[in-house]
């Protein structure tokens, strides 16, 4: 058996324990494989193990893999989740199906406008800087729902939800506040009438964590594909 098809064996039996463990039912979380850093042969081998969905951090990479697979292209999901600049913003729009990383309205008006109209809107979550880290991206929790209400009113995109990346923790204590924390913002946004249903959050060493806090896509790299190289994180 592949390395890829074992750890995607084990990651899923993963997030099946963590939803048993907090009663929640067998749909309710779905897993973003990223593949960041490696090939499209590892992507193609994660797809022929049942895999549909993929994270990519680097706009050129990640169009490099989604040209190399055009012929799994209706089987696959592709989802940005990486910073972004404004002048990569019409590659993303005219070829990933998500992107978790909207962080300010420029970003969003641009990719608004340059989604290609015949395609399904742009699926998008906003990062929140949970953790108040002055080096992290993401919009402040407490700006959080006026970009939200701005995101929603732009006709090509339609918002999802939340994601974030908190200050890593080896604490479960630690890790489930980001992710409460997370939580209670997405539930504010839907207490003022958006209609949000996705919390990105939960990586490798912490998805039990963001599944007992409510996550519905975790992005899982390190578990499915193995560690990446140093320079890459
Ligand atoms: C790299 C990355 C992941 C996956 O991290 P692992 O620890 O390898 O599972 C998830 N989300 C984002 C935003 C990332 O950059």
């Amino acid at each position: 058996m592949s390395d890829i098809l074992a750890n995607l064996q084990a990651v899923r039996a993963r997030i099946a324990a963590a939803q048993q463990t907090c009663g929640r039912t067998s749909e309710s979380v779905s897993l973003v494989a990223v593949s960041k850093t490696f090939d499209a042969t590892a992507v193609r081998e994660a797809v022929a193990a049942g895999q549909r969905s993929f994270g990519e951090n680097y706009v050129q990479e990640g169009i490099g893999k989604i040209e190399a697979l055009a012929d799994l292209r209706s089987q696959i999901e592709w989802h940005f989740i990486g910073p972004m600049q404004s002048n990569k913003t019409r590659q993303i729009a005219e070829h990933f199906d998500w992107v978790h990383s909207i962080d300010r309205l420029k970003i969003a008006q641009r990719l608004s406008e340059q989604r290609p109209p015949a395609l399904r809107p742009l699926q998008v979550c906003l990062q929140v800087n949970i953790s108040g880290e002055a080096s992290k991206s993401g919009v402040a929790p407490g700006d959080t729902l006026e970009l939200a209400r701005a995101v929603h009113a732009l006709p090509h995109l339609q918002l999802r939800g939340l994601m974030a990346v908190p200050a890593p923790s080896d604490n479960a204590i630690e890790q489930r506040g980001a992710f409460a924390a997370l939580r209670t913002l997405n539930d504010s946004l839907r207490e003022n009438g958006l209609p949000v249903d996705t919390l990105s959050m939960g990586m490798s060493s912490d998805l039990e964590s963001a599944i007992a806090e409510g996550a519905t896509i975790v992005r899982i790299g390190t578990a499915v594909f193995g560690t990446r190289p140093r320079a890459a994180h």
